[in-house]
């Protein structure tokens, strides 16, 4: 039996996402990011005595909206706890969070694997304040704090212990970051620290419903390290195990220079954090109106856009789900969509050489020149023969990416308006096949591959102006005589 059929992995994840709110969640600082240091910090912020906090509804509405979105059951009696330890960038000496009533219970986000759907199942989301950042490696011998990041609202999304592969976080992280994306509630920049992912991993016997001792790998901060973590985690644990030596509960850290982790404290005990309700802060109730005013904002989800695109324009599952990577881009093929009803081939386009080229730029769609009507319109030089598709796509394409022009004039212009008069094609066939008399032997001796050639020849006598699909046919006559 191989280990991977012995073993049996199970993870938990915690995401944290900063919402892209305009102040911070009990006061009015600034959460831009990349201010100078210590800069968006009032009295609110440091917990100086004699202020006062009091709750952002922004932040609250957002999470609510992540919450529907994840099909949770939403808390309408909500207090806020405190959770008190020491850390240098916690300058109140305790965190404002969610102890009994987290804002949104239970729900589930969907994953597309390579082996099928999955609903992963969450636990819980909750709200809490950010604390600041602690900067080591600036000073050689001190470490720097900067609390601008202090009281910047965030989501915990914690999930069941209920993915059992590096896989699977993978999916889970892609999906819940484009989920945060398209509500707008978070800008998902993994780099910046926007959305933060601690993994938590152990390993059982295949069959066996225990969980094994777990560890908790802090502060991912990319999906790949996410991944990679877990990847390496369940290896570590699976040779420990193999040995028959314990696995310690610990938190590690992740060290992307070899993908490895090691470890940086170990827990043997849950620590006491003496929560207690925040006494400055009145316990909130939702009323059923604000929640379905909430879920009216909502925009069309993902699966529900998705599932629309394949019943509209007769598109397959893959498109579709590709398509709606982001709202622009699926927003972007609609209109485009208005113009011409070869929708297969707006897809195409779209998730082919325009992807390549925003890739290639480093740019989102939103960054896309391209008019929708110049697209359709170089669709439909294709769709009626008058460019070729590796034309449109090598020559058109780059040029309209950075000029507005219209595609048929730029085309003709270019000499690239392909010849189907069937006179012109005739001569160029003829004379290919008159300069080839040896090939045209072989041709006919049944070496069929050849007809390749030939079409290289007439598309070179053309200037590449012959269609090559009418010439094919053409050369196909001819040499079958
Ligand atoms: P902690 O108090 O250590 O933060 P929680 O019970 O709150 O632990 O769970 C934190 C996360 O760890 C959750 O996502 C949960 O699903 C996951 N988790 C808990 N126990 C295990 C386990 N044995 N193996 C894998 N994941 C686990
Ligand atoms: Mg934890």
């Amino acid at each position: 039996m191989s280990l991977q059929e012995k073993y049996e992995a199970v993870i938990g994840l915690e995401v944290h996402a900063q919402l892209a709110t305009l102040s911070k969640l009990f006061c009015g600082d600034s959460t831009a990011f990349g201010a100078e240091p210590n800069t968006q910090v009032s009295p609110i912020t440091l917990g100086h005595p004699g202020t006062l906090p009091k709750t952002n509804q922004k932040a609250v509405e957002y999470a609510i909206k992540m919450g529907l979105a994840c099909h949770c059951e939403i808390e309408q009696y909500n207090y806020f706890a405190r959770k008190n330890y020491f850390y240098p960038d916690l300058p109140k000496g305790y965190q404002i969070s969610q102890h009994t009533t987290p804002i949104c219970k239970g729900g589930y986000v969907t994953i597309h694997t390579s082996t099928g759907s999955k609903d992963v199942q969450l636990n819980r989301i909750h709200l809490e304040e950010d604390a600041g950042k602690s900067i080591h490696d600036l000073d050689e011998n001190n470490t720097c704090i900067d609390l601008n990041r202090a009281g910047t609202p965030l989501i915990e999304i914690v999930t069941e212990p209920d993915m059992h592969s590096a896989e699977e976080a993978w999916h889970y992280v892609t999906e819940i970051r484009k989920l945060v994306q398209w509500l707008g509630i978070c800008d998902g920049n993994m780099e910046e620290g926007s959305l933060r992912c601690d993994a938590n991993i152990s390993v059982r016997l295949r069959g066996t419903t225990t969980l094994g001792t777990k560890v908790e790998v802090k502060n991912l901060n990319s999906i790949r390290n996410v991944k990679k973590a877990i990847e390496f985690e369940i290896e570590r644990i699976v040779q420990l195990l193999e040995k028959g030596e314990a696995v310690k509960q610990q938190t590690r850290s992740f060290d992307a220079s070899n993908d490895t982790t090691f470890a940086i404290r170990d827990k043997e005990e849950a620590n006491d954090y003496r929560y207690f309700p925040d006494p400055d802060l009145a316990p909130f109730h939702l009323t059923e109106t604000f929640i379905a005013g909430i879920k009216e904002s909502l925009p069309e989800l993902p699966a529900e856009l998705e599932a629309r695109l394949i019943a509209t324009y007769g598109l397959n599952a893959y498109d579709a789900g590709q398509l709606c990577d982001s709202i622009p881009t699926a927003q972007y093929f609609e209109v485009v969509a208005k113009h011409t009803n070869h929708y297969k081939a707006i897809a195409n386009w779209i998730l082919g050489p325009i992807r390549q080229y925003l890739n290639e730029q480093q740019k989102d769609f939103t960054a896309l020149t391209l008019k929708p009507a110049s697209l359709s319109a170089l669709i439909e030089l294709v769709q009626s023969s008058k460019v070729s598709f590796s034309v449109a796509s090598s020559k058109l394409l780059p040029l309209l990416l950075e000029k507005d022009v219209d595609p048929l004039q730029l085309a003709t212009d270019m000499n690239l308006i392909m010849v189907n008069d069937g006179n012109l094609l005739e001569q160029w066939v003829e004379e290919a096949i008159t300069a080839m008399p040896d090939k045209v032997t072989e041709y006919k001796k049944g070496k069929k591959g050849l007809i390749g050639l030939f079409v290289g020849e007439v598309k070179k006598r053309s200037k590449g102006q012959a269609d090559p699909k009418l010439v094919t046919v053409l050369l196909e006559q001819k040499l079958n005589q």
